[in-house]
C-alpha cells in the first residue's frame, strides 16, 4: 500500500512538472523574435539550455558536506511509443495502470516529440532492471540529471534543500531566467546563496528541420553562451561540533548556537529535534517531508532562527549594562533581596554589588536595577518619566541587535521582540478612560512599572531568538561589539569573508562598562554555590563566563537556558543553549554548553564526562529542585 502511495506521489510530481514545462514553452526567445520568424519558414529554432555544475558546500575544515550526484529518470517520447504491452510494462516498472495512463496523457499534452518524465529518481536496482527491458518498450528511455548528495547527516536546517522550481518562485523577478523543471535552492543556504551556487546557464540555439534533423547552429552560434559553474561555499560550521550537538539534543526540543566572537562565524547551529538532509532529496522525498511535517515535535521548525522564547535571567546582563549606561546604577550598587517586590530564585547572601547579584541571579536586585533605569525622575510626572525612561531603555537594548533581524545569511530569520512604551500605551489604552482621576495622575496611561517589571528578569513581552542570545554573548565577550553572525566564511576561491561580515557593530553601552559584569558571570560557573557549576571547564584551566536562565512556561515544565563564552579573558567561543521543558537552567542547558565548549576548545570530551552526556540525552531533567 505504501509503495502505491509513493508511486502516486511521483506521478503527481510529474503532473506538476509537465504542467510547468508546458507553460514554459511560452518563454521562447522573445529577444530573437524577428530572426526567429525569418528562420521559421523552413526550420525550427531549438533552444538548448546547459545547466552548470552547482557549487559544493564545505565545512570550516574543508570537509565536503554537499556535492552533486547523477540521478536517473524514466522518460517517454509519445510519438515513438508503438504497440505498448501495458500490463507487462506496469509489471516491470512496478507502476499501476492508472498511473501509466495519466503519465502518458500528460506527456502527450506537453509534446509528442520531446521526452517527458514518467518516473523520477530511479534506484540503481530499478535502473538496472528497467534497462534490461527498454528494448521491448520503444519510446521509453532513461535520462540522467544532477541532484544534491550529502556527505553529512547533520546541519539540515541551515543547509536547506534543492528541488524543482515551483510556480511561486517563477513569478519572482529574481528567478526570471529559470525554466520550469529546473533545480533551485528552496530553503536555507541553498536558497540564500542560489545565484552563487547556481553559476550561469549556457544557451545554444540550433536550427532543426521539419523531420527533427539538426541543421547546425543558428547564425553561426553568435547568440550562444557557455555555462559557468557555480561557486563553492566554505562554511564556518565545524561539522564535528555540529554532529556532537545534534546527538546531545536528539531527544529534546531546543537549540544550541555557537559562534566565534572574534569574527561572527557560526560554529554550530543545532535545532532539536533534527532530521537528516538526505530526507529532502531523491525518491520518497514527498512522503518523508509529510512525515516530518506531521511530527508533533516539529523537526522542520528552525528553532535557533525562528523560535522566539523569553530569555529569562540571561537578560539581566543586558539590563545591568543598560542601567549603568543610563547612570542609574554602578558596579558597586547594592539592593536588598526584597521578596515583597518579586520572589527570588533562592535564599542567598546580601547582593551588595553586581557580581554577587549576577552570581545569585537575584530577582529583586534586578527589579530594582530596572526600576532605577526607567524611573530616573527626568520629568515630574511619574508616568511620563517612566515612558521616557523605557524609551531610552528600549533604544539601548535594541543596540545589542535585539528586537530586529541581525542579518545572518539565511532567509527566514525572526526579529524577536523588545517592547517600547508605545506598545504598552496601545495595549492598555482602553483602560485609561476607566481609571479614577486620582489614579490617572499617577498612572494615566493605564500602565506603570508594576505592569512591566517582569522585563527586569527577562520575562513578559521580551522575546529573543537563539541566534540573538548567542550573539549577545559574543558582544559581551568582545566587551561591546559584534560582527554580523554568518555561516559562509568565504565564497569560491576568495579567502576573505564578504565585506558585510567584516564590520564591527558597537552597542550604545560604553565599552568600558562590560568588564563589570564578567566577574559575576565567572562566579555563576566557578564560584561557590554558582548556578552553572556543570558548565565548568576549570579542570582544563579554562574560565567560563555564563548565565543560567529558567523560563517559566504556562504550558508545562520550565524551559532551561544557559548562555556563555570561553575562555573568559580570551574568548574563542560564545554559545547559547535552550532546552524546552528542561527545568532549571543549570541542570540541563549548562552542562550541554560546557560539553560543547570542551569539545570545541579541546577537540574532544574526556571519558568521565560521558555520564553528563547521558544525563542530557536521557535524564529526567525536571526532577531536580528548581531554583
Ligand atoms: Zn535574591
Amino acid at each position: 500500500m505504501q509503495y502505491l502511495e509513493g508511486r502516486r506521489y511521483v506521478v503527481m510530481a510529474i503532473f506538476m512538472l509537465v504542467g510547468l514545462l508546458f507553460a514554459g514553452r511560452l518563454f521562447y526567445l522573445q529577444v530573437l523574435d524577428d530572426s526567429y520568424k525569418a528562420a521559421a519558414d523552413r526550420n525550427t529554432l531549438q533552444r538548448k539550455v546547459q545547466i552548470p555544475f552547482r557549487g559544493l558546500i564545505y565545512d570550516r575544515r574543508d570537509s565536503v558536506l554537499v556535492q552533486n550526484t547523477p540521478v536517473y529518470d524514466l522518460v517517454v517520447v509519445p510519438r515513438e511509443v508503438k504497440s505498448l504491452d501495458s500490463a507487462k510494462f506496469c509489471r516491470v516498472m512496478q507502476l499501476s495502470i492508472e498511473d501509466l495512463r495519466l503519465g502518458l496523457r500528460l506527456a502527450k499534452k506537453y509534446s509528442r516529440v520531446k521526452p517527458s518524465p514518467l518516473l523520477l529518481n530511479l534506484s540503481t536496482t530499478e535502473l538496472a532492471s528497467i534497462q534490461d527491458y527498454l528494448d521491448d518498450f520503444p519510446g521509453f528511455h532513461t535520462q540522467m540529471r544532477m541532484a544534491r548528495a550529502y556527505k553529512t547527516e547533520n546541519l539540515a536546517h541551515a543547509l536547506g534543500y534543492v528541488g524543482s522550481i515551483t510556480p511561486a518562485f517563477l513569478e519572482k523577478p529574481k528567478y526570471a531566467k529559470y525554466q520550469p523543471g529546473e533545480n533551485v535552492g528552496i530553503s536555507g543556504l541553498e536558497a540564500y546563496y542560489e545565484p552563487t551556487l547556481m553559476g550561469q546557464r549556457g544557451v545554444q540555439y540550433r536550427l532543426v528541420n521539419v523531420r527533427g534533423i539538426d541543421k547546425g547552429p543558428f547564425r553561426g552560434g553568435e547568440f550562444d553562451t557557455l555555462a559557468v559553474a557555480g561557486q563553492d561555499l566554505h562554511l564556518s560550521i565545524d561539522a564535528e561540533l555540529q554532529a556532537y550537538g545534534e546527538e546531545l539534543l536528539a531527544g529534546r526540543r531546543g537549540y544550541i548556537v555557537a559562534l566565534d566572537p572574534r569574527t561572527g562565524e557560526l560554529l554550530c547551529f543545532v535545532s532539536a529535534p533534527h532530521f537528516q538532509p538526505q530526507a529532502l532529496t531523491g525518491k520518497g522525498m514527498g512522503n518523508r517531508y509529510m512525515d516530518l511535517q506531521n511530527n508533533p515535535n516539529r523537526p522542520l521548525f528552525d528553532r535557533p532562527l525562528q523560535a522566539k522564547y523569553p530569555p529569562g535571567s540571561v537578560f539581566k546582563l543586558v539590563n545591568e549594562l543598560v542601567a549603568m549606561q543610563l547612570g542609574a546604577v554602578g558596579p558597586g550598587t547594592g539592593f536588598p533581596c526584597n521578596w515583597s517586590l518579586v520572589k527570588c530564585t533562592h535564599r542567598h547572601e546580601y547582593p551588595s554589588n553586581v557580581t554577587i547579584a549576577i552570581k545569585n541571579s537575584c530577582n529583586p536586585y534586578f527589579y530594582q536595577v530596572m526600576h532605577a533605569a526607567v524611573q530616573r525622575h527626568q520629568v515630574a510626572n511619574a508616568s511620563e518619566d517612566l515612558h521616557l525612561g523605557l524609551a531610552q531603555w528600549s533604544k539601548l537594548v535594541k543596540s545589542f541587535g535585539l528586537g530586529d533581524k541581525l542579518g545572518v545569511d539565511m532567509g527566514h530569520e525572526n526579529s524577536g521582540l523588545i517592547p517600547t512604551p508605545e506598545r504598552y500605551d496601545k495595549k492598555y489604552s482602553k483602560q485609561v478612560g476607566q481609571v479614577s482621576a486620582k489614579r490617572r495622575s499617577r498612572s494615566y496611561r493605564g500602565w506603570n512599572f508594576k505592569t512591566i517589571y517582569s522585563l527586569s528578569i527577562g520575562q513578559g513581552e521580551i522575546e529573543l531568538t537563539g541566534l540573538q542570545t548567542a550573539n549577545l554573548m559574543a558582544t559581551i565577550a568582545n566587551r561591546g561589539f559584534y560582527y554580523t553572525p554568518h555561516f559562509v566564511r568565504h565564497v569560491g576561491k576568495a579567502t576573505q569573508p564578504l565585506p558585510e561580515y567584516r564590520q564591527r557593530h558597537y552597542t550604545g553601552v560604553d565599552t568600558t562598562l562590560f568588564k563589570y559584569i564578567i566577574p559575576g558571570m565567572c562566579e555563576v560557573v566557578d564560584g561557590r554555590g554558582g548556578t552553572a557549576r556543570l558548565a565548568s571547564l576549570r579542570q582544563f584551566g579554562i574560565a567560563v563566563a555564563g548565565k543560567t536562565g529558567t523560563v517559566q512556561n504556562s504550558q508545562g515544565d520550565d524551559h532551561s537556558t544557559f548562555a556563555a563564552f570561553a575562555p573568559a579573558n580570551d574568548p574563542k567561543i560564545a554559545i547559547a543553549v535552550f532546552i524546552e521543558n528542561g527545568g532549571f537552567g543549570g541542570s540541563a542547558a549548562a552542562p550541554a554548553a560546557g560539553l560543547m565548549m570542551e569539545k570545541y576548545l579541546r577537540g574532544k570530551v574526556v571519558n568521565y564526562h560521558h555520564r553528563m552526556e547521558d544525563w542530557i540525552k536521557y535524564g529526567n531533567l525536571t526532577i531536580h529542585a528548581k531554583h
